[in-house]
């Protein structure tokens, strides 16, 4: 299960020849040739919410298919919007598909001929090969009493093998439904924000953003987002073995380099905990 990229988060699931893509960040495509994974093997993007860092790729993903003359399908699963994605992608490969390669006689298919879309809601199940897949909602969008109401949704993933559990949190806040529906899991893929170290990166980058935008920025970085605190609670609640820390915005944090979230994380839960790199395989 190779984590692809740790600023735009991705991850694979290998199955045979075969491999199911989790969000589709800017670089996954890149990210998975270093991984050894030829992205051909791709034959399903689950994607959990449309923020760009979860879906920047999306577009090399129909070119690079296209100018291989894909024809095996793609499925797309992800939440409402997906569709409308998929689409506006599919419309502007109009143009490099009628140039082709410039030469007579000689065409591309369309990614509309090769790619499928499923969308997916809070409680749906499904299965790739015997791999059985639900999702639930999560706070990174909106609070857990505004589940169910109108509104743009955020997924966690739940993937249960013949021989292991693994649930990927998303980018998610505290939320107990997630703890939930994690039970019994094996390994937990979950994000991690330090919310302070990344306001203050960000204020270095920025040193004229004013009060209120840096307030608001902590606002969202703190719920709708984990904390290394926070994660630990839900690998503690869910009583998973091993959790994996992924989707952090700062550079050269690994459970080598930055042992002090190791401990943060310990503090809350006492299985196996790693920070992720990229390119690590579980
Ligand atoms: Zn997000």
């Amino acid at each position: 299960m190779p984590k692809l990229h740790r600023a735009a988060p991705s991850h694979a699931i290998t199955r045979g020849e075969r491999a199911i893509l989790i969000d589709c960040g800017e670089g996954a495509m890149q990210q998975l040739m270093r991984a050894g994974i030829d992205f051909r093997r791709i034959h399903k993007i689950i994607l959990t919410h449309h923020h760009f860092d979860h879906i920047g790729s999306l577009f090399t993903c129909f070119g690079i298919n296209m100018m291989l003359q894909r024809t095996q399908p793609i499925t797309i699963y992800g939440p409402v919007g997906t569709r409308r994605i998929v689409e506006g992608l599919a419309k502007a490969c109009d143009v490099p598909n009628a140039i082709g390669f410039g030469l007579k006689g000689q065409s591309f298919p369309h990614p509309r001929d090769f790619v499928q879309v499923e969308e997916i809601t809070p409680g749906d199940c499904f299965a790739i090969d015997d791999i059985e897949i639900s999702c639930c909602e999560n706070t990174h969008y909106r609070s857990e009493a505004e589940f169910s109401t109108d509104g743009p949704i955020s997924l966690s993933l739940r993937f249960n093998a013949p021989d292991r559990s693994i649930v990927f949190t998303g980018d998610t806040g505290p939320c107990a439904k997630v703890a939930e529906f994690a039970k019994g899991a094996q390994l937990l893929v979950g994000e991690m924000m330090v919310a302070e170290r990344v306001i203050a990166q960000l204020q270095s980058k920025n040193p004229h953003m004013s009060a209120e935008r840096v307030a608001l920025m902590g606002k969202h970085l703190h719920e709708h987002h984990l904390s290394p605190e926070d994660l630990g609670d839900l690998a503690a609640h869910a009583g998973v073995d091993h959790v994996v820390a992924v989707h952090i915005p700062l550079d050269r944090i690994n459970s080598d380099s930055a042992p002090e979230y190791v401990n943060r994380i310990a503090q809350r839960f006492s299985g196996t905990i790693t920070i992720a790199d990229d390119l690590d395989q579980f």
